[in-house]
Order: structure tokens, then sequence, then C-alpha cells
């Protein structure tokens, strides 16, 4: 699974570096042709951005073309895309289970069409429930992996020791018989028991690695006892899945799963738009005002439509960003440029900590009709954020 730290880390990468967003889904039949599409792509666009490359970093440019192209010769990728960083330093690679768009740049390594896809696709948790106990996986960016540490098996020894003792009367047939209903009255307590603990584990491990949604799948009775224990701020998050899908494989089960988080996924994100339109006073709308109001530190939240092609202007000395065309910064003087809200908006949000909300299809056509992006506002504290309660 991809690894946030690394991803974290990727800013550091020292320019000018090559990045490559490539597009190499083996399925697709443009990849199925010799070369493949990928390759061709890489090799005209190189062209095209060679163009734009100063003289003395033309040779370096052409090494690290020639080095990629080498790479993905010699080892054709199975991924749906790949992403690669490559400098005289440095060689990142990344392959991914999400489509990407053809892109390549040199210089700073470029980190947005990355930050857009973990934007949009959210880290989603997998709870199975058996008579055996209870197995974790996390499931992001189309990838699925069971957390074995968070794995918890139900020990019945314990609870059957006592049983094994013979009653002291052994002639006693009768007694033996209410013997056993009292033990079966006490496995059953221990099952209750475990599955509380349990409930008390899928809230905690979902707030740790920041899980929505988290589906619950197992026999009936077991998951609706967790889903009785859960407290009840993980109600909205939560979506129970009552088949007992302990027998699958992983791809079995992502195929599974990916259809219940496509129809979670299409309700969750109408509620936010619906919420975001109901909001009134305490929401902004449009790129002009959720721009300014996020460079105050106003928000607290921000949802935009997937693939929203708007351009705005960026102070190259402060950072300052909105839709006006002056080519001078109001606040410190300094040169504005123009740029997208494609190419400014992951960044912008990460440095005013605010959560970022992709919404697509038919809350995405809401949104557009709304000014493409929205936000909630800080100040109030009867207002909802994205954060509140969720549809079930
Ligand atoms: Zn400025």
């Amino acid at each position: 699974m991809l690894d946030v730290k690394l991803i974290q880390s990727l800013p550091q990468i020292p320019p000018p570096a090559l990045t490559a967003y490539l597009d190499t889904n083996p399925a697709h039949p443009r990849n199925q042709g010799l070369p493949p599409n990928y390759l061709s792509w890489l090799k005209s666009q190189a062209k095209v951005l060679e163009e734009g490359v100063s003289g003395k970093e033309r040779k370096s440019f052409r090494e690290q073309v020639q080095r990629v192209k080498e790479y993905l010769e010699q080892n054709p990728p199975r991924a749906h895309s790949v992403v690669i960083f490559a400098g005289p330093q440095v060689w990142q690679f990344l392959a991914l289970r999400v489509a990407v768009e053809d892109e390549l740049y040199w210089g700073l390594p470029s980190l947005t069409q990355l930050l857009w896809l973990m934007d949009e696709h959210r880290p989603c948790g997998l709870v199975l429930v058996d008579r055996f106990g209870a197995r974790f996986l996390r499931y992001w960016m189309g990838e699925m992996a069971e957390e074995h540490d968070e794995t918890v098996k139900v020990d019945t020894t314990e609870w059957r020791r006592k049983d094994l003792m013979p009653p002291s009367q052994p002639d006693v047939e009768k007694l033996r018989g209410s013997h056993r209903d009292a033990f079966e009255h006490r496995v059953e307590a221990q099952y209750v028991r475990f599955y509380a603990r349990e409930a008390e584990h899928i809230r905690e491990w979902a707030e740790r690695k920041s899980l929505n949604p988290v589906f619950l799948a197992g026999p009936a009775e077991l998951v609706e006892l967790v889903w009785a224990e859960l407290p009840k701020s993980m109600y909205g998050r939560t979506v129970l899945i009552k088949e007992d899908l302990g027998h699958l494989a992983l791809p079995a089960l992502h195929a599974r799963i990916e259809p219940e988080l496509k129809r979670w996924e299409r309700e969750y994100q109408r509620a936010l738009v619906d919420r975001l339109l109901d909001s009134g006073p305490h929401a902004v709308l449009g790129v002009e005002e959720t721009l300014g109001h996020l460079q105050q530190g106003l928000l607290r939240g921000v949802a935009v439509v997937r693939g929203l092609e708007e351009r705005v202007g960026r102070c190259t000395k402060c950072g300052w960003t909105d839709r006006g065309a002056d080519s001078v910064c109001a606040a410190c003087g300094g040169e504005r440029r123009l740029t997208t809200i494609r190419a400014v908006l992951p960044e912008l949000v990460r440095r005013y900590k605010v959560p970022l909300e992709v919404v697509a299809d038919e809350a995405g056509g809401m949104l557009r009709q709304a000014g493409g992006i929205g936000a909630w506002l800080k100040s109030s504290s009867t207002l909802q954020s994205p954060d509140g309660p969720r549809p079930s």
C-alpha cells in the first residue's frame, strides 16, 4: 500500500528532477501495442518539454528521460499507473492501482496530481467478524491489505476449562444437563464480551487510521452485536454487510467491497453537498470566496468538484492566490503569475490544514452549478462540519 510517509518526503527531492505520471494500465488497448502508448507519449512529451529546459540542464534532463524509459522497457508495469521521480541523486517509483493522467514535468517535483488522488480516494476499513475472531483490513487507492497486527482471535480454551472437570457426582444425569446449559450461557456471555471489546477496538482503529467508511461484515447476529456496542459517533461511518466474507481471498473481497464503497461514496457526497448548499451564512461558495476565506484561516472544510478548471493568479513572493488579473500582488508587491485552481488547491488546503472533499457524479453536478467549490466557515459552533454525522 502507498506509503504516506514516503509521499510526505517527496517535496524534499532536490530540483531539478523529472516527474512522470503515466497511465500504464495493461488492460488498456492503447498500451497493448509495441511500444505501449505510455512509452511513445513519454518520448514525444519529453521533446516538447525539452524546448523549455535551459541549456545547462539539458544533458541531465535527457539522462533522466532515458533512465525512466529504460526502466519501463525492462520492467513493464502491471499497475494501472506509475509515478516516477527521477533526478541525479533520486529515484522514486510508485505503482498505483488507480488511473492517472499522463503528465511530465522538469524542475521541482510535481506532487499536484498525487495529492488530488489522495484527496479523492478516502482510506476505508473493513472488519470481518466470525465465531473465530475479527480481522482488520485497510482499503485505499484501489489496494486492499490485511492489518495482521490488529487481528484478534477468539480464545475459548479459558472459557471451556471449567467444563472439562467431571461433575462431582457423576451419577446425576440431570445435573450434567443443567451444567451444560450453564456452560453454554457462560460461552455466550464470553462471546458478547469479546465483540463488545472489538467494537471499541474498531472505533479506536478507525480514529487512529482516519478510516471512513468502515465496513463491518459477518454473520447477521454477530455484526448486529458489534453494531449495538459501537459508540453512536461511529454509526455515520459504519456500513453493515450481513454476510460472512471471511472465506474470500483478497481479490474477491476487493471486488465485493468496491460496489459497496461506490454506493456509500455517492450517498456521502450527495449529503455533503446538500449540507453545504443548505448552510446559508455558515458557508461560502465559489472560487473567489473560498480562496479568500481559506487564506485568512476562516475555513474548516472545503468541497470541490473533481477536475474543476479555473484560472487564478498567484503571487510568486507571498503565495496569495485569487481570481484577480493584476500582475502585481496587492499584499506584498510581488509578481503574480497565472495558474489554475487544480495546481494550487491541494497545497493551499494543506498549508491551512483544512480537509478537502473531492466530489463527482451527481453531487459534483450540483456543486458545479453553485460555483464548483465551497467551504464551511469556522466561526459558528452550531454548524455541522464535513466531519459531522454522516448519512447511514
Ligand atoms: Zn504577494
